[in-house]
């Protein structure tokens, strides 16, 4: 299912504004979502301080998916034995989001709130992690997926919030230079990124030392520092952008790209759960039939509902066997 919001570059919102500082040679991003991250919230029910995390685990995902050059969907995951065991957050190249949570079972809410930190949520024994998977639309046609994974940990610390966690990966796996800000509410999701451009081969640039780019690197992050977390959420990326970078305009000119729209959009099909039966086997299917008279999945990004009865079942079965020729379904025997 694919739900595209309408088109709201009036408003600002679920909006990413790109832009370049092309002196400095450093690449600049602010998203600020708002109907994408409300259908991705109201889903489900979760505790403020999770949601808090997801929420800017979903504008980092806008921001990353953005930067890259990447026909497929980035997939950032965090992963601990805390009361949270997952965070999901997948991105395509048209900056469709979706993004899912797994708590621990038996989930006792009062021993959160609003000031629980990211290492208390899902990092309690150091030993979470971070994988960003970059995942190409035409996998198996001689293209593969890509998973870098680091630990949630920075500067020998478990990572307090998502942002650090984000910066941690892009610094452990050698990527380029980047600061991230986020913050998240009930309604927005916003963020920032900076980031130093690798030296463009053949464009020289002799009449900037990298002193003087390193000085503006520095430049440029203290500028950015300035957002404050009320100002990500309540001001649209083009004006922000205004604020935070007018007076850079004595140094070099701030070269805007035309603005992206940002929408959820979840995957899931009932052609893909079919496959998903199809792998479990016709006797593992026969058997829950059996116990529960249909084959009922939830999708955990969209809520949808996907229910196989027993004819659905054997139409799967039947025209899977008929597609395979002689090759029998696969399954327990
Ligand atoms: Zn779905």
């Amino acid at each position: 299912m694919s739900i595209l919001e309408p088109p709201s570059t009036s408003s600002e919102v679920d909006v990413l504004q790109t832009f370049l500082f092309d002196k400095s040679q450093v690449r600049g991003e602010i998203v600020r979502l708002g109907s994408s991250w409300q259908t991705i919230q109201s889903r489900r029910e979760y505790p403020a301080a999770i949601k808090r995390h997801l929420g800017e685990m979903v504008a980092a995902g806008a921001l990353l998916s953005a930067t890259l050059k990447f026909n497929g969907t980035l997939i950032i995951q965090a992963q601990g034995t805390g009361i949270v065991r997952l965070l999901v957050v997948e991105c395509n190249a048209e900056l469709g989001l979706r993004a899912t949570i797994k708590l621990a079972p038996h989930l006792d809410g009062s021993l959160i709130d609003e000031n629980t930190s990211l290492a208390e949520l899902i990092n309690p024994d150091g030993k979470g992690k971070l994988a960003i998977t970059l995942d190409p639309k035409n996998r198996g046609e001689g293209q593969q997926a890509y998973q870098g994974i680091v630990p949630l940990v920075h500067n020998g610390k478990p990572v307090e919030t998502i942002a650090q966690a984000m910066m941690a990966y892009m610094h452990h796996s050698e990527q380029l230079e980047t600061h991230i800000w986020l913050s998240c509410n009930d309604e927005f999701a916003s963020g920032i990124l900076i980031q130093r451009l690798p030296e463009m081969g053949g464009k020289k640039r002799e009449e900037v030392s990298s002193e003087e780019l390193l000085d503006d690197w520095q430049r440029l992050y203290l500028l950015s520092n300035t957002v404050s977390n009320e100002e990500m959420l309540s001001t649209s990326p083009s004006v922000l952008m205004q604020r935070l970078f007018s007076e850079e305009s004595e140094h070099q000119k701030v070269l805007t790209f035309e603005p992206r729209l940002v929408h959820f959009e979840c995957q899931c099909s009932r052609k893909r759960v079919g496959n998903m039966l199809l792998m479990l086997g016709h006797a593992e299917v026969l058997s829950i039939l059996e116990e529960q008279n249909r084959v009922e999945t939830t999708c955990d990004f969209c809520g949808n509902v996907y229910e196989f009865d027993a004819v659905d079942c054997e139409q799967l079965f039947t025209a899977h066997n008929l597609l395979d020729g002689m090759r029998p379904a696969q399954g327990k025997h």
